[in-house]
Formats: C-alpha cells, sequence, structure tokens
C-alpha cells in the first residue's frame, strides 16, 4: 500500500507520463492499481430491512448514527407508506445543483424544460450565467442549503466529490431531503453518501450516459442509468424520487435501472475504453485530409468529443472504478496482438524468402535482378 501511494504521489495524470515516454509500449504496464483503493471504502453490510429511518430530530447526527443506515430500495418493503406517492400534490421541484460547470449548466436545462426551479452553487462564480438563465445561484454551499432544495444534485468532477459532499452543511437542509448524483462512477458515490447522509435522507445515484456533445440535440432514446440506494418509503420522498426521474423520462430518455456496482463494470468496459482511445487518438494529432473515409470520419469525432471533456474526469473514471485498470491491460494486451498479428506475417514472409529460396533468378554481377530490382529478400520487401 504505502509503495502505491507513492506512485500515485509521484505520477500526477497518468497518460502523461503514459505517452511521452518513446517507447514502443503502447500504455504503460507499471500503473498502480488507484482503483483497489475505492474497495477499502466500508460498505455497510445490506442489514434487514428495518423501518424507514426517522429523520433526524436534531441537526447533523453523530457519524456512528449515520453507519446505522440501511438502504431502503424505493417502493419496496412490507409497511405501506405513510402517504401514497400518487397522494402526493405535484408541485414544481427546488432542485439545487452542487458543481455549476460544464455538466451542471446542461443538465439545468432539461430540469428547467421540464417546469422546475434551479437553484446552484459551484466553487466558481457562475452568477452572469445564472443570472440570463434564470436561475438562483448561490456564492456557497451553505447558502443553497439554506434555501432547502427538494433534490440536492451533486454535479461535482468525480475527483472534488468527497469534498464536496463532506462539506454539505446537511442539518441546514430537511431531514428527507434527495441526495442524487450525476458522476460517471457509480460504486464510489453510492458508497460514500451512504456513509455521509444523515439516515432519513433519499440517496439516487444516477448517470446520464451522455453530456453536452451527445446531448445537444435533445436527450430522446440516450440512456439514463439510476439506482435507488435509498428512498424511505415516506410517500413525500418517493413522490420527490418519482418526480426527480420523470425529469428524464420527459426528456425521452431510455431509463435503465441497474446496481452502482453492475453500471461500473459496464461502463469500465464501455466509456473507460472509449474515452481512452479518444485520448490515445489526441496524442496523434490526427487531421482531416481531402480524402477521409468515414471510418476517419468517426475517429476524428470521437477524438473531439473525447477531449471536449475535463482532463479531471478522464482521471476520475480511471481512479473511481474498480474495474477501470483491467480494461487498460486488456487494451493493451490487444494492442501487442495486433502488432504481432502484423509482424508475425512479416518474419513468415521474410524466413520463407530466406529458407526456401525460390527458384533462383539470374542476377548481374551488382546483385541486382534481370527486372532492375535488388535480390535481397529483405531490401525486396521496401
Ligand atoms: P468535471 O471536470 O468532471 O467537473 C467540473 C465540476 O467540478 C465543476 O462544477 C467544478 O466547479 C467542480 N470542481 C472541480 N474541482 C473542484 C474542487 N476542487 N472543489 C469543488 N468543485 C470542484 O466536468 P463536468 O463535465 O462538468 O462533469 C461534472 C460531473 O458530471 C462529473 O462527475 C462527471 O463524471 C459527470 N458527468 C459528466 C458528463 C459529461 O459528458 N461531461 C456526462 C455524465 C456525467 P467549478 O466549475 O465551480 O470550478
Amino acid at each position: 500500500m504505502a509503495s502505491s501511494l507513492r506512485h500515485f504521489a509521484g505520477l500526477g495524470c497518468f497518460p502523461a507520463a503514459a505517452f511521452s515516454s518513446g517507447s514502443t509500449c503502447f500504455l504503460r504496464r507499471d500503473i498502480p492499481n488507484f482503483c483497489a483503493f475505492v474497495a477499502l471504502r466500508p460498505i455497510r453490510p445490506p442489514a434487514a430491512a428495518t423501518a424507514p429511518a426517522k429523520p433526524p430530530a436534531s441537526p447533523s447526527p453523530p457519524m456512528e448514527e449515520h453507519r446505522q443506515a440501511v438502504p431502503i430500495p424505493c417502493h419496496s418493503g412490507d409497511s405501506p407508506p405513510a402517504l401514497s406517492a400518487a397522494a402526493v400534490p405535484k408541485t414544481p421541484l427546488r432542485l439545487g445543483i452542487v458543481g455549476f460547470g460544464n455538466f451542471g449548466q446542461f443538465i439545468a436545462g432539461g430540469v428547467q424544460r421540464q417546469g422546475h426551479a434551479v437553484l446552484a452553487a459551484s466553487r466558481s462564480d457562475y452568477s452572469d450565467y445564472c443570472a440570463r438563465h434564470d436561475i438562483r445561484f448561490f456564492r456557497s454551499v451553505d447558502a443553497l442549503c439554506e434555501e432547502q432544495p427538494d433534490v440536492l444534485l451533486i454535479c461535482s468532477s468525480i475527483l472534488s466529490t468527497e469534498g464536496v459532499v463532506r462539506a454539505i452543511p446537511f442539518h441546514k437542509l430537511r431531514p428527507d431531503t434527495i441526495v442524487a448524483d450525476v458522476l460517471s462512477v457509480k460504486e464510489f458515490p453510492r458508497n460514500l453518501l451512504l456513509e455521509v447522509l444523515p439516515p432519513g435522507f433519499g440517496i439516487i445515484c444516477t448517470h446520464p450516459m451522455f453530456g453536452p456533445e451527445s446531448g445537444k440535440h435533445g436527450w430522446g432514446k440516450l440512456p439514463f442509468v439510476f439506482d435507488k440506494v435509498r428512498v424511505t418509503e415516506d410517500g413525500v420522498q418517493v413522490a420527490k424520487c418519482d418526480q426527480f426521474l420523470s425529469i428524464f423520462e420527459q426528456e425521452g430518455c431510455r431509463m435503465v435501472e441497474m446496481s452502482c456496482t453492475e453500471h461500473d463494470r459496464y461502463a469500465a468496459g464501455s466509456q473507460f475504453i472509449t474515452h481512452t482511445i479518444g485520448r490515445v487518438l489526441s496524442q496523434l494529432n490526427l487531421k482531416s485530409t481531402p480524402i477521409n473515409t468515414k471510418g476517419y470520419e468517426t475517429l476524428l469525432q470521437l477524438t473531439k468529443n473525447t477531449v471536449s471533456d475535463s482532463f479531471d474526469l478522464y482521471h476520475g473514471l480511471f481512479m473511481y472504478n474498480i474495474n477501470a485498470t483491467e480494461q487498460l491491460d486488456n487494451l493493451e494486451m490487444a494492442f501487442e496482438k495486433v502488432r504481432q498479428m502484423l509482424s508475425g506475417r512479416l518474419h513468415d514472409f521474410i524466413r520463407k524468402q530466406i529458407v526456401e529460396r525460390a527458384a533462383p533468378v539470374p542476377t548481374d554481377p551488382s546483385g541486382k535482378l534481370a527486372n532492375g530490382l535488388s535480390s535481397s529478400p529483405a531490401a525486396r520487401l521496401l
């Protein structure tokens, strides 16, 4: 562990190191498995589902109390909800976005299109942007929480989320507030929120599988992954959970309910690979040519899409998905295999020329064949 940490401290952002080596190796082999760290976060044992946790009577309860929280799936359990979800009047949600960068702003558009109010807080000052878009901007998360939004949506970078979440003044929020996130990895925020949130708070982990580029013409049919990690059976919270999810449903997303663990497994083999290939291609500085094929156009587009996301995002996909290292290894092995397939054929060809020495062809004294080419097998390949 200590040596892994030393690696980590010295590495900064691994791809810069990986691609600047000048080695023929596609990707470095010595990347430590940072993702193992994610596994170190304690995961609460799935204790028998009991009655929904009561909202804390006082402000922020002690940490020990947080650990008692039990994930309660939405709409499940033996006891009937206090108030049926359908009976809860559908007033528009007040949704507080924490982290109002590229993606926070993008998601706010859909929330507003569905008639809900957006409040926002971020490290940087987005007050001008918010003034232009009818959004209330708060200079601190504290100030935003004093407004007691129904749903707090975490849109911060994966790397900063732990610090952001731990700094939320939960005691200022209503005890049945729903906290959701949009991080592109899911086990990490799930475990973090279960650990840090007071027990009465709802938790919905989501990943809209699209962004400002791929979703700029609408969200229709784009996948929206969600996991109702903990929603108490109190009618209001269930109703607000449904109302929150209906934003994406109404926007036309393909709603995919999936556990956070399953998401991370799929995403490492698809999204992380896509981003990695895009980052690798971006190192080649590919340019459009007068004879682009459709395939090449696709690669150019992939590169453009990938680098339009922050490097922090890509770094987070690697660091905080326990399956990413394995995929990186697979990619490296696949590259080596393809290289070997090519060089293997080349070797076979040359060996055949050297060993079998096809029927001698007359040469002139300079070693040139009668047709003017060199008689050397290797030279003939050039
Ligand atoms: P990002 O680089 O992943 O995150 C930028 C956001 O993080 C900004 O709001 C920024 O705040 C905040 N942030 C960064 N460092 C911080 C720190 N040290 N302390 C507090 N806040 C910090 O880019 P993004 O594209 O906007 O993504 C945001 C989240 O959405 C990520 O978790 C990402 O995984 C998820 N997501 C993104 C996409 C996409 O296509 N982009 C799609 C699905 C999900 P300031 O702007 O105030 O500095």
